[in-house]
C-alpha cells in the first residue's frame, strides 16, 4: 500500500507570546521535517516564487524568504530566487533583492524570457509547453507559494506557482490560459459585434468580449462567476442565436492543463530534491500577479508544507474552508470588485462562493493526483501547536535596557 504523505503545518495561532510558539520556529520545524538533507552540496536550489507586480506587498514576506534560503545554505546547496523577468526586475519595490533575500534573484526564463526548454505534452491538441531554463537548470526544487485566490481555477496554490509560472509568457498566457477557449461554447458563424455587445452588457462581470482585430468573440472566463448558479443573464441575452453557454469543461481544461503543465515540470527534478511550501497569509481573492493591494477575505492560517503537491494544495484548500472567508470583509466589498454568492451558507469552498460552483478549486489536485502526482490522502502534522506551546514554560520577559543589536 503506497504511503500517505505527511504534511507539517505550523498554525499562526501560538500558545504563548513567546519566541519558542513564533512563526519563525514553526517554520524552522516544517523545514527539518521536510528533511533537506538530500540537497548536496554545491547544488543548485530554485527557489520558486511568485514576486508579484507593481505595488501588490501581499506575497510571501521576504522575512520568511530569508529563513528558507539560510537553511538551503546549512545544507551547502546554492539557492537562487526565481520568477518571471519583470517581477524579478522590479521585485526591489517589494523588497526582494539579494541583500534581504540571502541569494540572487535570477529571471526564470532569461531576460528576454527567451530561455526555454520544449516540453512535448499531448493535450487537447497542445503539442509542446516552452518550461523555463533557469528553473530546468536547477538541481533542487523549493516550490515556495503563497495561497490566494485566482480567477481561473479559484485557487493559485502550489501547482499555479510552477504550473503558469515555471513557463515563458507566450505558453503562460496563450497556451495555458488558453487553453479555455479550445472547447466551443458558441456558434462563431452567427455570432456579430453587436449581439456580442448586448451579452456583454447583460453580464455584470463584463466578461463577453469582443477582439476587433481577430474580428472574433470569447468569454473572459477569468472574470465569469457562472452568475454563481443562477439564470446566467448572458445566456438568456443571447435568446438562443449563437448557442451561447456557459460549460463546466472550459473551466475544466484549465486545470486539466495545469496538472499536466506541473507534472512536466515535477519530472524534470528528481523526487528527493523536490520540496512544497505554501504560505496561507493574506489570502487575497485574486492572483499576485494584480500588482495591487486587496481585502484579506479569509483569515491567516499558518504554513504548510509537504513533499507531495497534491497533499500540500488539498491541505490547504481542506485547511481555508475550515477557515471559511471572513464575513465582515466581504460584506464591504462592493459587487463592481466582486461578486459573491448570495447563500454563504451553501455547500460550496470559500473559492467556490467567491470565483463561482464551475471553479471547483480541488480539481487540478484531482487532475494531479490522476496523473500520479501525489495523494489527496493525507496526515496533517501540526507543528508547535497552541496547546503545546500553551503548556510550555515561558521565559522570563526582559526589557532592552541599552541596544544590544540582537
Ligand atoms: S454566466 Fe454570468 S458572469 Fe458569466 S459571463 Fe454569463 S452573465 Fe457574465
Amino acid at each position: 500500500m503506497a504511503k500517505i504523505p505527511e504534511v507539517y503545518y505550523g498554525s499562526n495561532i501560538s500558545g504563548r507570546p513567546s519566541m519558542f510558539a513564533n512563526m519563525t520556529k514553526k517554520l524552522d520545524k516544517i523545514l527539518e521535517l521536510l528533511d533537506l538533507s538530500t540537497i548536496e552540496k554545491k547544488d543548485k536550489v530554485a527557489v520558486k516564487m511568485h514576486l508579484g507586480f507593481n505595488e501588490g506587498y501581499q506575497t510571501v514576506p521576504v522575512f520568511f524568504v530569508r529563513r528558507v534560503v539560510e537553511a538551503i545554505k546549512k545544507q551547502g546547496g546554492v539557492p537562487f530566487v526565481t520568477d518571471n523577468p519583470t517581477a524579478v526586475y522590479n521585485a526591489v519595490f517589494r523588497g526582494y533583492t539579494q541583500e534581504t533575500c540571502g541569494c540572487p534573484i535570477i529571471p526564470i526564463a532569461g531576460v528576454k524570457d527567451g530561455y526555454v526548454k520544449k516540453k512535448e505534452v499531448d493535450f487537447e491538441g497542445i503539442t509542446s509547453l516552452d518550461a523555463a531554463g533557469v528553473l530546468l537548470d536547477a538541481d533542487v526544487l523549493v516550490n515556495l507559494t503563497h495561497s490566494k485566490g485566482h480567477g481561473s481555477s479559484s485557487y493559485g496554490g502550489a501547482f499555479k506557482n510552477i504550473a503558469l509560472g515555471g513557463y515563458s509568457g507566450p505558453t503562460r498566457w496563450l497556451t495555458i490560459h488558453g487553453v479555455v477557449q479550445r472547447d466551443s461554447y458558441f456558434d462563431e458563424e452567427k455570432m456579430t459585434k453587436e449581439h456580442l455587445e448586448k451579452l456583454k452588457e447583460a453580464c455584470p462581470r463584463n466578461a463577453p468580449a469582443w477582439d476587433d482585430k481577430k474580428k472574433k468573440a470569447s468569454l473572459v472566463f477569468y472574470e465569469c462567476d457562472q452568475c454563481h448558479g443562477g439564470e446566467k443573464l448572458c445566456v438568456k441575452a443571447d435568446e438562443g442565436k449563437t448557442g451561447w453557454s456557459v460549460n463546466p469543461e472550459n473551466f475544466n481544461s484549465f486545470q486539466e492543463l495545469m496538472a499536466v503543465a506541473a507534472k512536466t515540470i515535477l519530472d524534470s527534478f528528481d523526487a528527493a530534491k523536490i520540496f512544497h511550501l505554501n504560505f496561507l497569509l493574506d489570502i487575497t481573492a485574486f492572483c499576485d500577479c494584480y500588482g495591487m493591494s486587496m481585502p484579506a477575505i479569509i483569515d491567516d492560517i499558518g504554513i504548510v508544507g509537504s513533499k507531495d503537491i497534491v497533499a500540500v494544495d488539498t491541505a490547504s484548500l481542506d485547511l481555508i474552508a475550515e477557515q471559511g472567508l471572513n464575513e465582515s470583509v466581504i460584506r464591504k466589498i462592493p459587487e463592481q470588485y466582486m461578486r459573491v454568492n448570495p447563500d454563504l451558507s451553501t455547500k460550496l469552498h470559500p473559492w467556490q462562493l467567491i470565483h463561482g460552483p464551475l471553479k471547483d478549486p480541488y480539481n487540478v489536485t484531482k487532475y494531479g493526483e490522476a496523473r500520479g502526482l501525489g495523494s489527496s490522502k493525507y496526515k496533517l502534522i501540526e507543528v508547535l501547536s497552541a496547546e503545546e506551546t500553551a503548556a510550555m514554560e515561558p521565559p522570563k520577559h526582559t526589557f532592552e535596557s541599552e541596544p544590544s543589536f540582537f
